[in-house]
C-alpha cells in the first residue's frame, strides 16, 4: 500500500512516523509545499531572534520515509488516485490531507517588504530581517500575536511595539479580569511596548511596496512593520473542487472524507459530528492515531475530543 500525505506539517510527521512503526512495509510519503525538511512550528520564535537554527527545530522523520519538498499540491484526481503539483504527479493508494492553516489578514500583504504574518520559516526569516529600525506593530492578541510579541521585546533590535487589539482586553475575555492584568503589567514592565485597546487599522499609505504610514482610530505610526496575529482559517483551496469542504475539509469521526480512500487531520480537517476543527498539537496527534487505525484496518476508532490545552 502506498500512502501519500500533503503537507510538512506536526500532523504529516506524525502520521508518517506512527504508520511505519505500526506498518513498516507501507511506502510512506510526505509531500510539503515547504522548501525546508519538517520542522516544529511551535519553536518559530526561535528564528526569529536566533535562538535556535531551522535544523535544530526540526522534526525527526523515519529514515524510510519519502520526504518531496517545494511541492505545493494544486488539485487531486480521485478517480485516478493522483495528486498534482506545478511540475509533479503522485498516486496514491490512501491520501491524506495534513495542509494544516493559514494566517488570516485584514488586507491584502502579498509583495509588502514590510507587512508579515507569523506562521512558517520564511514569515520568520522576513520578521527578523525586516524589522530592523522600524516601529514594529502587531495587530491581534491571540496566542500567537502575542507570543511573538515576548520574543520581540527581549530582542535588542527592536526599539518599540505598539500591539493594536480591537477589544477592550488583552487575550480572551474568558481570562479573569486579574489575570488579564498581570498579563499588561508583565508586558508593559520594560516600556518598550504601548498596547492600544479598542483600536484598528483604519488606513494606510503605501509606497514602493512599502507601507510608510499606518492610520488606526488613535495612532499614526510611520515605518511600521506590520505584522498580523489575527486568526487562521484552514489551508484547503487546492480541494474545495474535489472534496466536501466547509470551513475545512469535511470527515467523519474516523477522520475519512466522502472519499474513502481520503482522509484528513489536524488543522485542514473539520469533523462534521461535532463541527471540529483543531487548533493544537495534542489534537492533531490524536486525530492521526483515528485515521492510522482506521486506515491500516487495526481497530475502529473515532475521535472525540477529550483535551483542550490552553497554549498560554
Ligand atoms: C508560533 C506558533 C506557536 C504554536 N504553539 C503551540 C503550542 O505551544 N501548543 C500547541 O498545541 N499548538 C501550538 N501551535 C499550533 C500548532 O503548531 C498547530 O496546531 C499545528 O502545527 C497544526 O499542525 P498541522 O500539521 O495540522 O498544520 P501545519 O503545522 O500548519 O502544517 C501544514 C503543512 O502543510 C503544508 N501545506 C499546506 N498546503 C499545502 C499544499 N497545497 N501542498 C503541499 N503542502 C502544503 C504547509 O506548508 C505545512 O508544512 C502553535 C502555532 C504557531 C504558528
Amino acid at each position: 500500500m502506498r500512502i501519500v500525505i500533503i503537507g510538512g506539517g506536526i500532523a504529516a510527521v506524525y502520521l508518517a512516523n506512527h504508520i511505519k512503526k505500526l506498518a513498516s512495509d507501507v511506502d510512506v510519503m510526505i509531500v510539503s509545499e515547504e522548501s525546508y525538511a519538517p520542522y516544529d512550528r511551535i519553536h518559530l520564535c526561535a528564528l526569529v531572534d536566533h535562538s535556535a537554527t531551522i535544523e535544530e527545530i526540526s522534526l525527526p522523520v523515519d529514515a524510510t520515509v519519502q520526504i518531496a519538498l517545494n511541492e505545493k499540491i494544486l488539485s487531486i484526481d480521485k478517480k485516478s488516485k493522483r495528486i498534482f503539483s506545478e511540475h509533479s504527479v503522485f498516486t496514491y493508494d490512501k491520501l491524506i490531507i495534513a495542509t494544516g492553516s493559514v494566517p488570516q489578514t485584514l488586507f491584502d500583504i502579498s509583495g509588502l517588504k514590510n507587512a508579515a504574518v507569523f506562521r512558517n520559516a520564511n514569515d520568520c526569516k522576513q520578521i527578523s530581517e525586516g524589522i530592523q529600525d522600524r516601529e514594529v506593530v502587531i495587530v491581534g492578541s491571540g496566542p500567537i500575536g502575542l507570543e511573538l510579541m515576548e520574543t520581540l521585546n527581549k530582542m535588542h533590535s527592536v526599539k518599540h511595539i505598539t500591539l493594536i487589539v480591537r477589544s477592550d482586553s488583552l487575550y480572551d475575555k474568558r481570562l479573569s479580569p486579574q489575570a488579564r492584568k498581570e498579563m499588561e503589567s508583565a508586558y508593559l514592565k520594560e516600556g518598550k511596548i504601548t498596547i492600544s485597546y479598542e483600536d484598528e487599522i483604519l488606513d494606510k499609505k503605501i509606497e514602493n511596496n512599502e507601507i510608510t504610514l499606518l492610520k488606526t482610530k488613535k495612532l499614526e505610526i510611520l515605518n511600521p512593520f506590520l505584522i498580523f496575529g489575527v486568526g487562521i482559517k484552514p489551508n484547503i483551496d487546492f480541494a474545495r473542487d474535489t472534496i466536501a469542504c466547509d470551513k475545512g475539509i469535511l470527515t467523519n469521526n474516523k477522520m475519512q472524507t466522502e472519499d474513502r480512500d481520503i482522509y484528513a487531520v489536524g488543522e485542514s480537517a473539520q469533523v462534521k459530528e461535532i463541527n471540529f476543527i483543531a487548533g493544537h498539537v495534542k489534537e492533531c496527534t490524536l486525530q492521526a492515531d483515528v485515521a492510522i487505525a482506521n486506515i491500516l484496518g487495526l481497530e475502529e476508532k473515532a475521535f472525540h475530543l477529550e483535551v483542550m490545552i490552553d497554549m498560554l
